[in-house]
């Protein structure tokens, strides 16, 4: 990988391998080197060994058995799974503030801009890796690129517990040298379309007119496919917003005006807050005060919390020191409503999902299935639904297809 930072993308794709199943390897040495799969009726996820003898997700588990006999079958651990997610994400945040989630082992990094702090992307990606290795002891790879599309193929190419650098001048040949089905959004029905119109890599998608192509798939995907094949992914790394959040506002009686009238308020709304937060086994991790004043203007401070909770009192302190930051400015423009947020909010399982490679793979149903019986119905998001149609499948590529 002789590339000088200069030739290098900015965007990362970190994954991590064979995400369940690293867990329990890494719980338990025994399981080290041995075929693998995590699961109860269905295969949830399967180590190399295992994959090796065509153990894959969502395979049933009487089927994973008959190709490979030996196969060690260890029930999931929804808690193991959320805590080391937290601890990977941790990590990510401790690379770069532009981290966008898109599973509960995987996300996009932009690490453009860190270069005088912490060297280039190749450089960064590396220090990562070597980071999760050790603060969370699970194996994570890496596809460094200039866009997201690129990064996420080629850290499903580095696969297992490698890292992979798309060189910006040898980007085309890469792209071209991809098989169809490595394209986001070309699942095994259009595959085979494009087989049977011997369009077999990303250099003949490219090639041809994009009337051709429309005529093969349809003009919404042909267009779609048409820019990922000239290497156009014009989508940049998006931090997104906690999808969750609980929050309460109250506007404030003429009698409630005063520092210590908003306090009690707010002590009411945080309490509340914190009881939904109870209630639903959730904890928060960040704390935001609205006030709006007098003049109808408002404004929001937070404050992130050294560690995700549900306590009243952690959460009321951080939120009064807010407050009294403000009683200066409040003093002068007068208070007309306070509002509490909880955010960051976190639980037990519930950002379990199981990534499948393929919404019309038979298996996909009984797979969600079996795994809604065990965590709850919000155990299981369709990985579209998360990635918004961005978390197709990449079928070909070594075969991680990706199940945690
Ligand atoms: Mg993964």
């Amino acid at each position: 990988m002789q590339t000088s930072a200069e030739q290098e993308g900015t965007v990362l794709h970190a994954d991590l391998d064979s995400f369940f199943a690293s867990v329990e390897i890494r719980d338990d040495p025994s399981l080290r080197g041995r075929p693998v799969a995590v699961g109860g009726g269905v295969v949830m996820a399967a180590s190399y060994e295992a994959r090796a003898h065509g153990v894959k997700g969502a395979m049933g588990l009487r089927q994973a058995l008959r190709l490979c006999p030996d196969l060690l079958v260890v029930p999931p651990r929804p808690h193991a799974y959320s805590e080391a997610s937290r601890a990977v994400f941790a990590v990510f945040a401790d690379t770069t503030p532009l981290v966008e989630g898109v599973s509960i082992d995987e996300a996009f990094l932009e690490v453009g801009g860190l270069r005088r702090i912490r060297g280039a992307p190749s450089q960064i990606a590396t220090t990562l890796r070597e980071q999760v290795r050790e603060r969370v002891g699970l194996p994570i790879s890496v596809g460094v690129a200039r866009t997201k599309y690129l990064a996420k193929v080629a850290s499903a190419m580095a696969k297992p517990d490698g890292l992979l650098v798309v060189p910006l001048d040898d980007e085309r040949r890469f792209l071209l040298s991809l098989p169809v089905q490595a394209l986001w959004g070309v699942g095994p029905r259009t595959t085979e379309k494009l087989h049977a119109a011997r369009v077999r890599t990303i250099a003949d998608v490219a090639r041809m007119q994009p009337g051709e192509l429309a005529t093969l798939v349809g003009s919404g995907a042909a267009g779609h496919l048409h820019a990922l094949a000239s290497g156009h992914d014009p989508r940049p790394v998006r931090a997104r917003p906690s999808r969750r959040s609980m929050g309460a506002q109250h506007a404030l009686g003429r009698d409630e005006r005063t520092p210590e009238g908003v306090e009690i308020v707010l002590l009411g709304l945080v309490d509340r807050v914190a009881r939904r937060l109870r209630t639903a086994g959730r904890t928060a991790a960040t704390v935001t005060l609205r006030v709006r004043f007098g003049d109808f203007t408002s404004s929001t401070a937070s404050h992130t919390l050294p560690r995700p909770t549900a306590h009243t009192q952690v959460l009321l302190d951080a939120t009064l020191q807010l407050l009294r930051g403000r009683h200066g400015e409040i003093a002068r423009r007068g208070v007309t409503l306070v509002g509490f947020q909880a955010s960051g909010l976190d639980d037990q399982g519930e950002q379990l999902l199981l990534p499948l490679t393929s919404a019309t793979d038979p298996g996909l149903d009984t797979a969600l299935d079996a795994v809604r019986d065990r965590f709850g119905a919000r155990a299981v998001r369709r990985g579209v639904q998360l990635g918004r149609g961005e978390r197709a499948h990449m079928p070909t590529l070594p075969d991680d297809g990706d199940e945690a």
